[in-house]
């Protein structure tokens, strides 16, 4: 779903499912102890059968009409050689990560 260095990835993450993965792990320095460490709602897809559409629709708070059939193509980030597939414009995650962030 994304791709790119590591430094590139974790620190701006495209991708509404890395997000929510980044959102799920304690940051060194920055996470308190004690504190609510985030999920990714909902059921991983069975992989039986035909997947329409985005892989992660079912659990994307972002998921629209255009992410239920056909196929994603990758995007590039802001970076050349970190890319994603999603449908939504490299700003529009960026506001996504920040908000995700504040969380
Ligand atoms: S393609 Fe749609 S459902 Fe998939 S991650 Fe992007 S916004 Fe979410």
């Amino acid at each position: 779903m994304e791709t790119g260095t590591a430094e590139e990835v974790f620190n701006s993450p495209s991708h509404p499912y890395t997000q929510g993965l980044l959102n799920c792990i304690p940051i060194p320095g920055k996470t308190k102890r004690g504190a609510h460490l985030g999920s990714i709602a909902g059921i991983v897809p069975s992989l039986v059968g035909e997947m329409l559409g985005c892989h992660f629709a079912s659990r994307c708070s972002y998921a629209g009409p255009d992410c239920q059939t056909g196929k994603i193509e990758m995007r590039r980030a802001r970076q050349a050689g970190h890319e994603y597939r999603c449908v939504l414009p490299p700003e529009v995650c960026a506001k996504n990560r920040k908000r995700a962030s504040a969380a």
